[in-house]
């Protein structure tokens, strides 16, 4: 699938619930949440059956999203019918890590089922090491669980277990120093992340928003050159660098502040609710749940994508004024 400004998409992202055990603040309206009713939430078939869909188009990387994806229940047989799709190679997690230690049943943890069912990638939240800011950012006390959430993930065997913090003033931007080092010291792949205007406005000030142009200067000033490696990628838009003595390499995610964001945007949304979203940051989304659920045959669904893909537009408006409508957890991050 081709967009017409030449986008090739072959990347899914799939919330799978609006629902999480954590309240970040830039993610969560702060006022009372209201979940979807269950009956508005695609169910595994249906969510199995859109995703081969994309698939038979050209989609062969997906990465399983929310809210939180692991507070939904029984969400490893969502990984199992995902893993026997044929013309998908590569599946990844976005979890904010609280559950990944939890014991199963079967004696494994969480993590090491998700593994087994062939889950390559698991990309994990953490912006602070700090058990106070832990709190007053997530609004629960998991730091301690999550920690030992990174330690299952990379007990697991996966192939690829990342990090990721998002730059606040004034929250975590003491933190930066600390995570790098954790990261090092763990040997994970750390990317900082500039908010988005995804959450309610309040939270996403001017004086909240801290650059990854001005969080890179700190991080020169503090460890030494970061030299760039365009040549390393990985599946988003993350620019990456490498520190010149330690050889640690961490990324930076810049939607706000880096221009050329949008340019290798290979990405596809789907939301937990069934609705195609061309672009986050983007208001345009289109529901494929509906037809889905009157009938609609294989051939109709691809046509919809296809049709989807054709109205993703050049570039995000985050900077143009944009107004959060949907928050990021219902969206999928
Ligand atoms: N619950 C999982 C987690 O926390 O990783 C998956 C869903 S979460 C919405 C996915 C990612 O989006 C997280 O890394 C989170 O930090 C990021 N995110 C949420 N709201 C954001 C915002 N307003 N700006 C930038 N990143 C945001
Ligand atoms: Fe939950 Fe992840 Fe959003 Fe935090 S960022 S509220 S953990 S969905």
């Amino acid at each position: 699938m081709e967009d017409r400004f030449g986008h090739r998409i072959n990347y899914l992202r799939v919330s799978v619930t609006d629902r999480c055990n954590e309240r970040c603040i830039y993610c969560m309206p702060q006022e009372l949440q209201e979940w979807l009713p269950r009956s508005e939430v695609l169910n595994y078939d249906e969510i199995t059956r859109l995703v081969r869909i994309a698939s038979e188009l050209g989609v062969v990387k997906i990465r399983i999203t929310g809210g939180e994806p692991l507070t939904r229940r029984d969400v490893l047989t969502l990984f199992r019918q995902l893993n026997e799709l044929p013309r998908i190679k590569d599946v990844g997690v976005s979890t904010n890590g609280s559950l990944l230690a939890k014991p199963l049943e079967s004696g494994e943890t969480l993590a090491e089922a998700l593994a087994r069912f062939g889950v390559r990638t698991a990309n994990i939240s953490l912006d602070t090491l700090d058990p106070e800011k832990y709190r007053a950012i997530t609004g629960r006390d998991f730091l301690q669980q999550t920690l030992d959430g990174i330690a299952a993930a990379k007990a697991a065997g996966f192939e690829k277990v990342k990090l990721n913090a998002v730059l606040m003033r004034g929250r975590n931007e003491a933190e930066i120093g600390d995570l790098i080092r954790f990261a090092r010291r763990e040997d994970l792949l750390l990317r900082f992340i500039e908010l988005m205007p995804v959450s309610t406005t309040n939270v996403l000030n001017e004086q909240n928003f801290l650059s990854v142009g001005e969080a890179q200067r700190r991080i020169e000033a503090e460890f030494g050159p970061l030299m760039p490696e365009p040549e390393f990628r990985t599946n988003g838009p993350a620019l990456y660098y490498r520190f010149h003595d330690s050889g640690q390499r961490i990324g930076f995610i810049g939607a706000m502040t880096n221009l050329h964001f949008c340019e290798s945007c290979n990405k596809l949304r789907l939301t937990c609710d069934g609705k195609l979203r061309p672009c986050l940051g983007s208001h345009l989304e289109f529901d494929i749940k509906t037809p889905m659920r009157q009938g609609a045959s294989d051939e109709q669904l691809r046509q919809f994508f296809l049709e989807v893909v054709d109205r993703k537009p050049q570039q995000h408006e985050f900077r143009y004024n944009y107004q959060p409508g949907r928050k990021m957890v219902a969206i999928g991050g």
